[in-house]
């Protein structure tokens, strides 16, 4: 069975705008972020993105735009990246269990790449993100202090850099 990194996109990955990013001239890559993942792959972990883009079935933007980020993403860090899942929907619109903290997501990439849960992580930036981890049994890291009172992670981390010596070391 494989290992894997769970990774959410805004705040781990790219800056966190504090608004929905899907303008390619807003989607900066964070600093430490291609040396990490690069670290992480090394390590014989693979990386699977699994993120939130509600803008989409609220109408604030398309899914070109989403793939257009998605494509500076893997550009810029060395196409190590091994899928990306997004969930476009929004409870106001339709309930979906793949929307974080649901588990849908993080399900078929299990499914799929033959992933151990018990030596696998989950990193993000909110608590909707780790808790999808916890019900799925993955090690977490919250990235921040954003929601640092609001859920119990396995450990934090200032950046995905520094969560990645933490993996890499456990
Ligand atoms: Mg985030």
């Amino acid at each position: 069975m494989n290992k894997c990194v769970f990774l959410d996109r805004d705040g781990v990955l790219n800056v966190e705008r504090g608004d929905y990013t899907f303008l390619p001239e807003h989607f900066h890559i964070i600093d430490g972020v291609p040396e990490a993942l690069l670290a992480l792959k090394n390590a014989g972990f693979m990386l699977v993105v699994v993120t939130n883009q509600a803008g989409i079935s609220k109408g604030v933007y398309t899914r070109a735009q989403m793939h257009a980020c998605h494509a500076i993403l893997m550009e810029k860090t060395a196409h190590l990246i091994d899928k990306i899942y997004y969930s476009s929907y929004h409870p106001v619109f339709s309930e979906s269990l793949g929307r974080k903290p649901g588990t849908l997501m993080i399900e078929k990439a299990i499914a799929r790449f033959h992933i151990d849960p018990a030596a696998s992580w989950l990193v993000g930036d909110r608590c909707r993100d780790i808790e999808c981890g916890q019900k799925m049994h993955l090690t977490s890291i919250l990235i921040g202090e954003m929601e640092s009172e609001k859920c119990v992670p396995d450990y934090m981390a200032k950046s995905l850099l520094e969560a990645t010596r933490r993996v890499i070391l456990k």
